[in-house]
This record gives structure tokens, sequence and C-alpha cells, in this order.
């Protein structure tokens, strides 16, 4: 049931960095069951669309023509006529340069409510990932956002003598890698001093990004020695002159970087978070879904000694398991606890059990030998894991004929992904997300792309799926996983 009015929302997905998308908005794409969406939209934005939304790509329609524009409002206006809460997602801010007008006109001509949501337009956000204040208190007192964009190879009517003459402003030209040498060349025509500061923006915000400082007079020139494309912003202005020393983006230790994470989405956050933290585009790509085994059945816990958790997933499952029988943990109150790592440990503290063994080294290998060594021959283990759980644990169990259990309590599940072709690296947080990965990516060609390991097994799953170069962290956390993402650079 639709509860409001709205039934398109004209999202503005910001410049690339899909950091910069707005709240609103990201909860507007949540929510949408149809996405109909540009060329310019960032990867890490399009990766936030639900997977059950209808997806229309409207940036490229056979081949590299996009759609035209009525046809994109006709697409909108069906969907919405059908009552499907649709979201109009379009690179930067909807309303610059984005013909967000003209389809909010033709909204209103089908009786259509709509939303804006507003983005933050490329104009002002890729001069700030170069170091480029637009406005500054000494140097620009107004900007210009205009367009550069030649219909049949001529500029729009443009007012060159009226910018040329401003004093104190910043100039934005969009959609002028094309036309830059007519635009530099009309501005010095008009007036303006030839070694005014100039600066060119690609990809600005993403992990692509190149940028170059230079003058009016020689901007278009460079623009072509360094095979400048579009979407790139072009700037005139004082301010030009500050990028290198402002320059805070290409300092960071993983700026540049085009990073895939793999994890399931609702632990994805913290790992996303600090790599964004150095500076890297992040992907998040689950690839995997876990899901609870509802029918599994738990059993008597005073007939054993020890209960062992290879994964925080093991602990939500087994609270689930225990409310969903009407059953509770004063049943544990003798039953010792053992842990993979501390992500696990760290579950079943919040959730007021204490940890009596976990590993120094955070993997399946050290937790079965700790356990060898501390389970005596009266004792017996039962473990809580994966369907699929990796059989090194059990392997060494038998060798040391401890006498355990194992119970499936939640099965993982591969999900389809739409990975990009310039990805630089992908963290892996265990084997079956590398699996997954693989399964999921068969085009790719995973000898561009380091693979960023949590452990030993997590790495042999990679070389066995084809990666070429891998880095394994120190240790089985998010710290060291991170460290060696930035060795990996
Ligand atoms: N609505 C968009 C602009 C669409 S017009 C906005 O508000 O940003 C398309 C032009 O925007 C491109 O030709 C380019 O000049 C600029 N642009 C879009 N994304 C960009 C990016 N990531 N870096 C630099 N320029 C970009």
């Amino acid at each position: 049931m639709n509860y409001s009015n709205t039934q398109v929302w004209l999202v503005g997905a910001g410049p690339g960095d899909a950091g910069l998308l707005t709240l609103r908005g990201r909860e507007v794409l949540e929510n949408a069951q149809v996405v109909v969406y540009d060329r310019l939209v960032g990867a890490g934005v399009l990766a936030l669309m639900p997977e059950s939304a209808i997806k229309v790509d409207v940036g490229k329609n056979s081949g590299t023509h996009p759609v035209p524009q009525r046809e994109i409002e006709n697409i909108l206006i069906k969907y919405a006529r059908e009552n499907l809460r649709v979201v109009r997602l379009k690179g930067g801010d909807p309303f610059v340069f984005g013909r967000g007008g003209e389809e909010c006109e033709a909204l209103l001509n089908a009786n259509i409510n709509f939303e804006i949501v507003p983005g933050v337009t490329s104009g002002v956000a890729a001069p700030a990932y170069a170091g480029i204040p637009v406005t500054h208190r000494n140097s620009a007192s107004s900007l210009h956002f205009i367009t550069a964009h030649a219909k049949t190879g001529e500029l729009p009517d443009i007012n060159f003598d009226a910018l040329a003459k401003l004093k104190n402003s910043t100039l934005l030209f969009y959609m002028g890698v094309e036309t830059a040498g007519l635009v530099c060349g009309q501005l010095i025509k008009s007036g303006m001093d030839e070694n005014t500061p100039a600066a060119v923006i690609e990809r600005g915000t993403t992990s692509k990004q190149r940028k170059i400082i230079s003058r009016v007079k020689d901007l278009a020139s460079e623009i072509k020695a360094n095979n400048i494309k579009s979407p790139a912003m072009i700037l005139v202005g004082e301010v030009a002159g500050l990028s290198d020393s402002l320059d805070w983006r290409s300092k960071l230790k993983l700026s540049g970087v085009k990073i895939a994470v793999t994890r399931p989405k609702v632990r994805a956050g913290k790992l996303s978070r600090m790599l964004r933290d150095l500076g890297a585009e992040v992907l998040e790509l689950p690839c995997i879904e876990t899901e609870i085994i509802h029918d599994a059945v738990l059993p008597e816990f005073n007939n054993y000694n020890w209960l062992a958790f290879t994964s925080i997933t093991g602990v939500e499952a087994l609270f689930n398991l225990l409310a969903e029988s009407a059953r509770d943990i004063r049943e544990l109150i003798n039953i010792k606890i053992s842990a993979i790592g501390k992500a696990t440990c760290d579950a079943l503290r919040e959730r007021g059990l204490k940890v009596d063994y976990m590993p120094e080294v955070y993997d399946g290998e050290s937790l079965a030998q700790g356990l060898a060594s501390l389970i005596n021959k009266s004792e017996k283990l039962l473990m809580l894991r994966a369907e699929t759980g990796s059989r090194e644990l059990n392997k060494i169990l038998d060798l040391n004929n401890i006498n355990y259990d194992e119970l499936a309590v939640y099965k993982t599940k591969y999900l389809k992904l739409d990975a990009p072709d310039d990805l630089d690296m992908a963290v892996f947080t265990s084997a079956s997300t590398v699996k997954a990965f693989k399964a999921a990516c068969e085009d790719l060609n995973l000898n561009n792309i380091k693979s960023i390991c949590i452990g030993k097994q997590t790495a042999s799953e990679a070389e066995r799926a084809g990666f070429t170069k891998i880095y394994v962290a120190n240790k089985a956390d998010l710290n060291s996983l991170v460290q060696a993402a930035c060795d990996a650079r």
C-alpha cells in the first residue's frame, strides 16, 4: 500500500563517491520499487539499489546512446501509474543541468506527484576533492555554474563579456571537455587575463579522479595532451591556485583505490567506513547472505561441557533458536564457551556470555588445536556453525580423539552481483565470500584485482579461485585487514 501521495522521487546521487549521497536520498533509494538511473551515477550508489527493484539504465541504450529524454519521462509515468515507488536517480543535483525541471513538468502534466531530493553537485564537490574551495574570502566572492555543452559544435549563448569582467569570481563549466578551447578562447578575447588560474577535474570524487591545474591560455592544450575525457569539471578563477596546497585527498593512504567489500551487508558498515576514511572508493558488493536454519533443533545443553562458535552469525542463530523454542540461556549455566576470534567473542559478551577460550590466531585451525588441548576425554563439545563449515576443524578434532557434535544453525546463500571491471582490490573476510565472488563474477579478470584476505584459509581459497595478487592480514581483525589493503597499494 502506498501511504504517501508521492509516486516519483527525483534524487541527486551526488558526483560519484557514495558517501556524498544525502541521508534522504539513501532512505528513498532503499525503499524504491523502480530505479531509473543515468550514466553518471556512481557505482557505490547503484550498489544501494534494493535487490528486488526494477532497474532501468537510461544512460545507455543499445550501445552508447542514451535513452531520449521524452522516453525517460514516459518510463517514469508508466511505472508511477502502476502504483510503484519510482526513484529517478541522477548524477550530482537533479536541478543542476540534469533536466530535472523537464521531468517534473512531464510528471505534473500526467498528474503524478513527485519529491525532489537535492544532491551534491559536481561543480562544488569535484573541486573540493581536488583541494579547491569554490569561494574564498580573498579571491572568490561569487561562483557561476555554466553549461558548455555544444549542441551542434556551437557553444550555447554565454555572455562571455560579462563573465570576463567579473572580478573575484569562480566560473564552473559543466560538459566542457570538448569545448574547452572555445570557452577559454572566448574568455581571453573578452578581456580576461590569460594567466588566470584554471583547472580541470576528471571523474571527481571517484577513485579515478585526475586533476590538472593550469592557466586559461593553456587549459585546452593540457586537456588534449592528458587525454581528459568527460565527465570533467572546468574551473576558472584564482581559487584554482590553492589546489596544490589544500589537496587533502591525495594524501590519504588508499586514495585512488576502488575496493569491493564482499561481506554480508549487515556486517559491511564498519569495514567500509575504515576504508573510506583512508580515501578508498568503496563498493559494497555483498556476495553472500546468511540465513538461520529455523528448524535446527537445539540439543539438551547439559550433555555438553564446551560450546564452540566460529562466527557472529552462529551466536545470533543460537539466540534466535532459543527464543523461537521458548528456551533461554540459563541452560548454558555449566558449559564452557569458546570463540574463534574477537568479533565473535564480542558478540557473546554483548549478550551476557563470557568466553572461556579464544585462540591467539583467529582461525578454525587454531581454535580446534586449542580446544583439543583443553577438552579432556570425559568431556564433550558442541559446535554451532554454518551448514558448510570448513572441514579443517573436524580433521583436527578427530585426530585428537575429541568427542564432539556439530549442529548447522545457519546457511550461506550466494548472491548475484554486478562488479565493475575497474576494481583495484576486493576484501574477503571468509573463504565463502571468495567462492561466492568467483561464482558471481565469471567475466572478471582476477589477475587485475588484488585480493585482501583475513586469514590463511581465505587466502588459499583466493588462490584456488584464480587470484594471483594475494595479501593476508597479520591478524584476523579489521585493523589488520585494512593495513593489508594499505600494504597492497
Ligand atoms: N546534475 C549534474 C550535472 C550533469 S551535467 C551535477 O549536478 O553534477 C554533466 C556534467 O557534469 C559533466 O559533463 C561534467 O562536466 C559534470 N560532472 C558530473 N560528474 C562529474 C564528476 N564526477 N567529476 C567532474 N565533473 C562531473
